[in-house]
């Protein structure tokens, strides 16, 4: 990995293929991991997000930060592998990377992640509800996969406009970057 300069990180929109990566395991937690994961919680948080995974500010990384409006701290995880449990729930959810998309997703209820922590030690919690739902949505990302994959016929109407948008502001960024 070439070295990353984690103040220029920024959050990627979709289309930008980074985000459609199936990213690559974390091989060692070093400083400069820390120093990513640090960053992502500041872009995080200015966002008013709840979670942010690497790629979506470009970095071909298994690494997620996450954190609910009611947890006093971040937190980041490393090479995530989920166990999800049978029962089902509906919610509506966002994402940074698709700006005011909405999308009704299904997901397990509970779910268990084995995982990194930042320095580097192996660990194994469990998340129900709202956490299960965050780690979900983010271990997706780290799959290139994003919520507009899995909209219903009325919904792939509704954000028909926004998508299309999405779609022209990159095409006409990067026609700009070309020249
Ligand atoms: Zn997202």
């Amino acid at each position: 990995m070439a070295s990353i300069r984690p103040a220029a990180l920024s959050i990627i929109t979709y289309p930008d293929p980074r985000l459609r990566v199936r990213c690559k395991a974390v091989a060692r937690v070093t400083d400069e991991i820390r120093r990513i994961a640090e960053r992502m919680i500041a872009i995080m948080r200015d966002e008013k997000g709840v979670g942010l995974a690497a790629p979506q500010v470009g970095l071909d990384l298994r690494l997620f930060v996450c954190q609910r409006p009611d947890d006093a701290e971040a937190s980041v995880y490393v090479n995530p592998k989920l166990t999800l449990a049978e029962e089902r729930v509906a919610a509506d959810e966002g994402c940074l990377s698709l700006p005011e998309v909405t999308v009704s997703m299904s997901r397990a209820r509970a779910c268990m992640m084995e995982a990194l922590d930042l320095e580097g030690r192996s660990i194994r919690v469990e998340g129900v509800d709202l956490l299960a739902r965050i780690w979900q949505h983010e271990t997706d990302h780290l799959d290139g996969r994003l919520i507009i994959d899995r909209m219903s016929e009325a919904e792939k109407i509704a954000n028909k406009r926004i998508i299309r948008e999405l779609e022209q502001a990159y095409e006409k960024a990067n026609t700009r970057k070309r020249r």
